[in-house]
């Protein structure tokens, strides 16, 4: 058995810097669902699916990179430099994830913190190789699956994603000054911590108002003052 570890989303974003990908491929388990996850077996569900995918399948390693656990909490699968078993005709340079659920209507819903995980993983995807690259397994060539489930539809997801901005991972949706923190960002006049944090309440100091100042004076008249 491979050594599956449990991840957070930020520690997976961290870990996809060193790789470049042509697609990031979508999926629900179907089977093991919502009703299977308990909040700690993350590892028995990933050897479950491990050993489906090379004992009954005969595939040489779990198909997917990650499989995504309702807690929102990523569990390591195929190596990540290696195609994936995921969408045939598409795995190539691709990235692949297994959402735990069954995502038909009527079934499990993707919320709260897998969601928010999704929506992270594609948006930083999306930032990196565009959004054309976000697959869905359905939409795959010749595929009459569901997956990932059809509660989820592609264009309301796609705009979700866009509408994220989640470049901080402290600035909640909901607050009032999101516009104003992604515009400043996007302008490069604030780009906060080195930890991937704004820290949006805190106060400025005098030395960061400066570094806003010359940012803002640079990006106004195209002269770089400060190498
Ligand atoms: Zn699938």
């Amino acid at each position: 058995m491979k050594n599956f570890e449990i991840i957070t989303i930020e520690e997976l974003l961290k870990r996809l810097e060193k790789y470049t990908y042509k697609q990031l491929h979508i999926h629900h388990t179907f089977k093991p669902d919502h009703s299977n996850f308990n909040g700690k077996n993350h590892i028995a569900l990933q050897e479950g699916m491990y050993r489906y995918h090379t004992e009954t399948k005969k595939w040489q390693d779990i198909g997917q990179h990650v499989t995504l656990a309702p807690d929102g909490k990523f569990i390591t699968g195929r190596d990540f430099s290696t195609s994936p078993a995921s969408i045939a005709g598409w795995n190539k340079g691709a990235f692949a994830v297994e959402m735990i659920g069954n995502f038909d209507v009527g079934k499990d819903q993707l919320k709260g913190e897998q969601k928010r995980s999704i929506l992270m993983l594609s948006k930083y995807f999306a930032d990196r190789f565009g959004y054309d690259c976000i697959k869905f397994h359905r939409e795959g060539p010749g595929v009459r699956k569901t997956c990932p489930g059809t509660s989820i539809k592609k264009d309301t997801f796609i705009k979700e994603v866009m509408s994220m901005g989640k470049i901080f991972k402290d600035v909640e949706d909901g607050r009032w000054s999101v516009p104003y923190i992604e515009a400043a960002k996007d302008l490069g006049i604030m780009n906060g911590n080195t930890d991937g944090t704004f820290k949006p309440t805190e106060p400025l100091t005098r030395e960061q108002a400066a570094i806003i100042a010359v940012n803002l004076y640079e990006k106004i008249t195209g002269k770089k003052v400060v190498e």
